[in-house]
């Protein structure tokens, strides 16, 4: 099933070669497979991983040539033969799991970002940096329609993952959490949804305007990194008592933070590791580690649940992350300020631009 005015060929933003830049131009529209959805995508927000993913960061294949983007938000205006639940004229996304098996052991719990034969939108399959997008029915997230999907697209990656995020560290409404990388798009996100929860924030990022936006969004703590002489000491002051946060959200795409955070979570509080810096470690000591009963953790994406949990924060107005959109062909200025760590929250790109 199709709408008729589905165009032949589109723009997009095509990665050629490891290392970009990305390419605006023409591509051809795919058809979706018989599970799955075309969504003529409005907005995208773009997220660090689409920059990871451009320059080959990662221990892990990536598709070429590529487009990216996975925080797309459209309109279904196809469907396969066996797309049953979802109608042309849905609103839907396009976030990071465009696909995964729902058979292993992992997909029949509910850990379908852990399925060994998952589909990665913008990374193994063509994602949300074109006017149409494919992914699997199953797995697109299913956004109510009185929703902005220009507001919404940074929810379908950052959103969902810094809710997951939370949910993984235990920490409990009342608490206190750190979140490091707090000026950029999924911490601005981060300080949101901790709000939402009841949380209580110590932001850190560097600079005087990333500290204006934490706090603005709801932080009571901004800890300035480039500025602060023992970051160690500032987040510890920051939390009651001195005794450090109950959890961290490490968001941040650089290890030295990775190496820190053990020394000021709090006695019995977790880490919880997000960002993804290339060829990084994690460093720990054992000693500080088993005495003071520190939980240290990954924590990726989330799960269609997860999704829609994340899409309800949202649309009970509780998320109000700030974002700037730019168009499509505008693309590789994006990265270019991301690279440089000069981005306060997301940028969305408008696919008729
Ligand atoms: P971003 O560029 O918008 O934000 C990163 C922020 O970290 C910036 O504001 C930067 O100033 C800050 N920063 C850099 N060094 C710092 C330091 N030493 N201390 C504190 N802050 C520091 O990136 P983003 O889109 O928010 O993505 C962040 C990371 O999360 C990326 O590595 C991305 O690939 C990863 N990610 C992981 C998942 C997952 O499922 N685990 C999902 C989405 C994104
Ligand atoms: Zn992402
Ligand atoms: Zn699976």
């Amino acid at each position: 099933m199709a709408n008729s005015e589905i165009p032949t060929e589109q723009w997009a933003q095509v990665v050629e070669k490891t290392g970009g830049p990305a390419v605006y131009k023409k591509i051809p529209v795919q058809k979706p497979g018989p599970d799955e959805v075309l969504i003529n995508v409005k907005f995208s927000g773009v997220c660090h991983t689409d920059l990871h993913a451009m320059m080959g960061d990662w221990p892990l294949d990536v598709k070429l040539p590529l487009v990216g983007g996975h925080e797309g938000a459209g309109v279904v205006v196809a469907k396969g033969e066996l797309v049953k639940d979802i109608e042309l004229g849905d609103h839907a996304g396009i976030k990071w799991l465009n696909g995964s098996c729902l058979a292993c052991s992992f997909c029949m719990q509910a850990d379908e970002p852990l399925c060994s034969h998952a589909l990665l939108s913008g990374y193994t399959v063509d994602g949300s940096f074109q006017q149409y997008a494919i992914a699997k029915a199953a797995h697109v997230a299913r956004i109510p329609k009185e929703l902005d999907l220009e507001a919404v697209a940074p929810v379908l990656c950052a959103g969902i993952t810094v809710y997951k995020g939370l949910k993984e560290s235990g920490a409990r409404p009342g608490q206190w959490v750190a979140i490091v990388g707090a000026g950029g798009g999924l911490g601005n996100m981060a300080i949101q949804y901790a709000k939402a929860m009841g949380l209580n924030v110590v932001a850190i990022d560097g600079g005087a305007e990333k500290g204006e936006a934490c706090k603005a969004l709801g932080s009571q703590a901004y800890v300035d990194f480039t500025a602060t002489s023992d970051l160690v000491a500032d987040v510890k002051a920051a939390t009651p008592e001195g005794l450090g946060p109950h959890a961290v959200l490490l968001l941040a795409v650089q290890e030295k933070p990775f190496q820190q955070a053990t020394e000021y979570v709090r006695s019995r509080g977790s880490v919880i590791c997000i960002g993804l810096p290339a060829k990084a470690y994690l460093k720990a000591p054992v000693f500080d580690t088993v005495v003071r009963m520190i939980t240290i953790k990954g924590s990726y994406v989330g799960n269609r649940q997860d999704t829609q949990e994340a899409i309800d924060f949202y649309a009970r107005g509780l998320i109000k992350a700030p974002f700037k959109t730019i168009g499509l062909s505008q693309l590789q200025d994006v990265y270019e300020m991301m690279h440089e760590n000069k981005i306060v929250g997301r940028y969305v790109v408008d696919t008729s631009k």
